[in-house]
């Protein structure tokens, strides 16, 4: 599967050195490959400083909302705090699970594939850097 990592607040590339390393840490978890990191604008409220984002491929056999689980849970790890920022603003560490195979996920904690996947132009070249087309990824996915 792919996860997207981004972070704009703090230390952002140890943020995402961590997400990494606790993510491949975890039983049923291996890093299989990761993106460059690219810095891009923010999206979202306006003002924000810019993030660093980086796409990894993961090797897992959890189901989807386990995966979820271990995502927010490596979140909280680095003080993130929903509470104290907008949908889309400030954060330390956002995990967002992009593609799970060829599977499709509609609950309402986990959309799968990801509803942004076709507007986020950096989740493309990080998909790609990783060896995949994100609209051959798609179309590959039942509705
Ligand atoms: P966003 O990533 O949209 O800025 P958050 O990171 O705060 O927002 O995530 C809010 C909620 O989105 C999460 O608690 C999770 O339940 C839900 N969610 C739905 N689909 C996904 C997905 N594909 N990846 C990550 N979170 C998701
Ligand atoms: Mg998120």
């Amino acid at each position: 599967m792919y996860l997207a990592l981004g972070s704009n607040l703090g230390d952002r590339a140890a943020h995402l050195a961590h997400a990494r390393a606790r993510l491949d840490a975890l039983p049923g978890v291996r890093v299989a490959a990761a993106s460059p990191v690219e810095e891009t604008a923010p999206l979202g409220p306006a003002g924000q400083d810019p993030y660093l984002n980086q796409m990894l491929a993961l090797r897992t056999t959890l189901e989807p909302e386990a995966l979820l689980d271990a995502c927010l849970a490596v979140e909280a790890e680095r003080g993130r705090d929903r509470a104290a920022s907008p949908r889309w603003g400030a954060r330390t560490l956002d995990l967002d699970v992009v593609l799970f195979g060829a599977r499709r996920v509609a609950t309402p904690r986990l959309r799968v594939p990801h509803p942004e996947l076709p507007n986020r132009d950096f989740w493309h070249r990080g998909l790609a850097a990783l060896g995949v087309d994100w609209r051959e990824a798609l179309a590959a996915v039942p509705a």
